[in-house]
């Protein structure tokens, strides 16, 4: 019954008429009795459907509301409105389901994005979020055909895991044991070898260390899949949940493995320009809008397509660690204690810190490479200075960090020996040391935070408006 259908989309694209169609959707306005502008999710264009005075009765005419849902059959043909070339003019309407006016909370009118938060069960039905989730979608896609292409092979690895030597954040436990009494051990700790695993588990905060296992058979591996942080911290660019992106690759150095990951940042752009163009154009002049609620000072300089041309057009900056640091030593921002936290070499860089290399000093993307190892994982490469690791990190304008990577210690000596120095359990990470003892070879790989790119492309300034349900602290609905 259903398969007969055609997109809205597609409908608007087709410059043909005079076909009979059927089109389905959910109302998004109804004016005069007559005319209902139709959208199916396909596009945030919505059909024009004229049902002419006479076709319907009182009590169709009644349950025709916005949100609810339509089966119509009829005629397309040349439209007199404005903004459309056709429309449909109806032959029969049908209500598939019905939506109380007085209830439903969408309605015909500007809603903020807080508010929407709330109902995000319902803001797919947005504009906004339309673009945005197809958005998300065609850079999904796009991710696959990039590793496609080149001979990636996509590795899932797993979701739950007994390491907590990544290291990378705080890790949600999982476990069937009994929340009151857990069994305890002689000394009173808990006893996880009565857990469902026999031993402590937890859910992966990266695929990292199984990928480089792939990537030492395949040579190129990536993985795509959810990643778990249990960090406490309440920003608009942080989620407990999120999605990312993790190429490995044998026989790549720090320099191919930024190369990759600017190539690969570039393409995905491209990829929504060329694909999502009605989108981008979308939430371009939306965010348009928003700078111009803003105080003159505190507008940003590109619209959002001209951020992303920018990007396109212009390689990445590249520094090191240590002239990342004197840059912001000798910045104005610095002698005049702007900053929050102090600067010296051998801190972390503050979200702070990253914001003012990127949007003041260089207006664009910068990879900053060679970090103290004291603030990087065990399994970073050490550069022969002794101080520092072969560590990068891009930094994207409005988002901070967007991708952190490096290339990976394959000397099994200098591996245990930092292994020892960090504390970390050599003995159990034996599978891992395994790659460095059987054929190690050079290998580097970064891991991408989907989300924080869906930011970068839709200019989307919470990371909450830009994954379906968010998980942050205290929040899990839906
Ligand atoms: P940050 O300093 O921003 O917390 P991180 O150093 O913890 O990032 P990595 O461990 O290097 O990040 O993770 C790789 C990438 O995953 C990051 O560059 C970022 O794009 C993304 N990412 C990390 N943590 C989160 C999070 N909580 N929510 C969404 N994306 C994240
Ligand atoms: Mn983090």
């Amino acid at each position: 019954m259903f398969n007969k259908r055609v997109k809205i989309k597609h409908l608007l694209e087709s410059v043909e008429t005079g076909n009979e169609v059927t089109v389905m959707g959910w109302v998004r306005t109804f004016r005069n009795n007559q005319f209902i502008a139709l959208n199916d999710g396909s596009t945030n264009n919505n059909l024009q459907v004229v049902a002419e005075l006479g076709l319907l009765d009182e009590t169709t005419i009644k349950r025709i509301t916005t949100g609810s849902s339509l089966k119509i059959t009829g005629k397309v043909v040349p439209s007199l409105g404005k903004g459309q070339t056709i429309e449909v003019k109806a032959s029969s309407i049908e209500v598939l389901g019905d939506s109380d006016a007085d209830k439903y909370p969408l309605q015909p009118k500007k809603h903020s994005l807080e508010f929407l938060r709330e109902i995000a069960h319902l803001r797919f039905r947005t504009n906004t979020f339309g673009s945005v989730f197809r958005i998300r979608h065609s850079l999904a896609f796009a991710v696959h055909k990039f590793f496609n292409d080149k001979g990636f092979v996509y590795l899932h690895t797993p979701i739950i895991t007994s390491s907590d030597a990544e290291g990378a954040g705080e890790m949600f436990r999982v476990t069937t044991l009994p929340l009151g009494n857990p069994p305890t051990t002689e000394d009173g700790s808990i006893d996880f070898k009565e857990d469902f695993f026999g031993k402590s588990t937890n859910l992966t905060v990266s695929g990292q260390l199984e990928g480089e296992l792939g990537a030492m058979a395949f040579s190129e591996i990536y993985t795509f899949g959810p990643t778990f942080r249990a960090e406490n911290s309440n920003t608009t660019r942080h989620l407990a949940e999120f999605w990312m992106i993790e190429p490995e690759m044998a026989f790549c150095d720090i320099e191919d493995n930024m190369n990759l990951a600017e190539e690969f940042m570039k393409y995905l752009i491209q990829y929504a320009i060329e694909n999502n163009r009605e989108d981008v154009e979308f939430l371009n002049s939306r965010l348009a809008e928003e700078e111009k609620q803003k105080p003159q000072n505190e507008r940003s300089e590109f619209g959002l397509i001209e951020k992303l041309e920018f990007v396109l057009n212009n390689n990445f900056e590249r520094i090191t660690y240590t002239q990342a640091i004197d840059i912001l030593l000798e910045s104005p921002a610095y002698k005049k204690k702007k900053f929050k936290y102090d600067v010296k070499w051998g801190i972390d860089l503050q979200s702070e810190h990253e914001r003012y290399l990127v949007e003041k000093h260089f207006k664009k993307p910068v990879i900053v490479t060679g970090y103290p190892k004291e603030i990087k994982a065990f399994y970073m490469r050490q550069n022969e200075d002794g101080k520092t690791v072969a560590a990068m990190d891009i930094l994207a304008p409005g988002i901070g960090e967007i991708v952190g990577g490096s290339q990976r210690e394959e000397r099994l000596e200098k591996l245990e020996e930092r292994m020892r120095e960090m504390q970390i359990p050599i003995e159990e990470m034996s599978w891992y040391l395994d790659t460095r003892r059987f054929g190690t070879v050079p290998h580097a790989g970064f891991g991408l935070g989907f989300e924080r790119l869906v930011q970068f492309v839709t200019g989307m300034t919470n990371i909450r408006d830009v994954i379906a349900f968010a998980r942050t602290p205290k929040n899990c609905e839906f």
